[in-house]
């Protein structure tokens, strides 16, 4: 019960509406729907009766003492107010000045939470212009005022490096200040797991089995833990409006809490992420030797073993093999797809064989020595970089004494800006780089093989080795009339190794 967000709801009806269903009994009743689905929990309900909130003069007392509790974040009697659900806006507003008291007291601290029966809305964000009520009834002008205000606001604090209000994040103690040492520790590893190759979701199920949910109380899921691995909040960093907030000379801003990782392995990670997101990274993509596939898969060689029979011109089909369903056999077939999928369907393979003889492949290459020597020169852009940044600030220091013109100062500024963030992602890169050639293949046969170990490798780490080793294995047909689903000769399988 102590995770739920604590809020008000506020409810209102005037008169001439008091038989239609938006009495305040039916929002209250929504209203506490809207706070239980939103994992948020109603402390206090204000309720103005038969009023207009249109009319001049017209005084609304539950409006007016939910301002004052938005405000002061609490109860009278000391219950702590972190939000505000209403069924929809016109119930909270009709007029432009009362939008505006409202906005202002319930975003006066960081991390407040608001929503209508449609969804929870960010009253912090850019978007509060285009809110449906808000654009109707209020001047561009207030808007923007308002805007800038909130804005200044909560970025000055951030500039401070201030602790935002709000829950507690997963990962630190109820202060937000002090490290959980097992949620931290867990953080650490995940974020090293995802330098190694290792897929969220193989990730979330390993805390799904240590029974840790979120700070709301909620299971894991790829997708929350996406979130957390995104917010700079691990390495001590903070993004608002989707910008890293920085110092005057251009320096993120290094929070009053303790960090879990550096800021290398966060931008790591994010290179990793931003990699994933729908482009196909190359044999020398950008990410350099990170494996291409990080989706998670439940079988071993999906998307690597390619079809190798020959179409009417000569040429090989080369379609990827996939994993069909079989009823008459206990064991998985790859198999080509279909026509009309781009395959040539007139290839199949038993899984579990095939399957066998590459890990077999792949184990003997990595126990006859690493595959590729391990990358630990240090990163060569790191003087580059010091440069960089000891420019900018030399000649901010420069500007705000005014013995640098404005036009030299922004000229410069761009150039530099721009170097410092191509060789901060270039330090990323290599980051990420170094972590995948240093991830430990010690005592990998016991590890690829075994069902309980804790350091056993799953399926998507094998496939990222896999990678590493192989551009793909190609799967010759076997001659007429052998039913190939059941049959299974390693010389029919063509394994195309990377080049060293
Ligand atoms: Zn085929």
């Amino acid at each position: 019960m102590d995770d739920l967000v604590p809020v008000v709801s506020y409810q209102r009806a005037s008169a001439d509406k008091a038989r239609d269903e938006h009495t305040v009994t039916d929002q209250s009743k929504v209203n506490r729907m809207t706070a239980a689905r939103l994992g948020w929990r109603i402390v206090h309900a204000f309720t103005d009766n038969d009023k207009s909130a249109a009319k001049e003069g017209v005084i609304r007392d539950g409006f007016e003492a939910m301002l004052r509790v938005l405000r002061a974040g609490r109860l009278p009697d000391g219950t702590l107010v972190q939000g505000c659900v209403v069924v929809a806006e016109d119930r909270l507003v009709r007029r432009a000045g009362d939008y505006e008291r409202f906005v202002d007291a319930i975003t006066s601290r960081d991390g407040r939470v608001f929503a209508d029966a449609r969804g929870s809305k960010d009253l912090y964000s850019e978007d509060v212009e285009s809110m449906g009520l808000m654009g109707a009834v209020l001047s561009r002008m207030e808007v923007k005022k308002m805007r800038r205000r909130v804005t200044r606001w909560h970025r000055s604090r951030a500039e401070d490096g201030v602790i935002p209000n709000g829950y507690r994040p997963f990962g630190w103690k109820d202060d937000k200040r002090t490290l959980d040492p097992v949620q931290s520790a867990a953080i650490r590893k995940a974020v090293q797991e995802i330098l190694a190759g290792r897929s969220l979701n193989s990730i979330v199920r390993g805390w799904q089995e240590r029974g840790f949910v979120t700070t709301r109380g909620n299971a894991w899921e790829a997708q929350t833990l996406k979130q957390l691995l995104r917010n700079p909040r691990l390495c001590g960093w903070r993004k608002i409006n989707g910008e890293i907030v920085k110092d005057a000379a251009g320096i993120p801003v290094q929070g009053q809490w303790e960090a879990i990782i550096a800021p290398q392995e966060w931008e790591a990670v994010q290179a990793i992420f931003d990699a994933r997101r729908g482009k196909q990274v190359g044999n020398n993509g950008i990410i350099g030797n990170l494996p291409a596939d990080f989706r998670e898969h439940t079988y071993l060689l999906t998307g690597i073993l390619r079809c190798g029979r020959p179409k009417d011109d000569g040429t090989l089909c080369m379609a990827k093999l996939r994993v069909t369903p079989h009823r008459d056999c206990d064991h998985h077939v790859y198999a080509c797809r279909s026509r009309t999928q781009g395959g040539c369907g007139r290839l199949a393979r038993r899984g579990d064989m095939v399957d066998m003889f590459v890990s077999e492949a792949v184990l003997a290459t990595i126990e006859e020595g690493p595959m590729s020597p391990p990358q630990t020169e240090p990163w060569a852009g790191a003087s580059d970089l010091k440069d960089s940044e000891t420019q900018l600030r030399e000649l901010t220091e420069h500007w705000h004494r005014k013995k640098v013109s404005n036009s030299l100062f922004f000229a410069e500024v761009e150039r530099l800006e721009s170097e410092i963030s191509r060789l901060i992602k270039e330090r990323a890169q290599h980051e990420a780089t170094t972590r995948r050639a240093k991830a430990n293949l010690t005592d990998i046969r016991r590890r690829w093989y075994s069902e309980t170990d804790d350091d056993r490798l799953d399926v998507s780490q094998k496939r990222a080795v896999i990678r590493e080793a192989f551009h793909a294995v190609i799967v010759h047909p076997v001659g007429q009339g052998r039913g190939s689903r059941g049959t299974f000769d390693p010389d029919k399988l063509e394994l195309i190794w990377r080049e060293d």
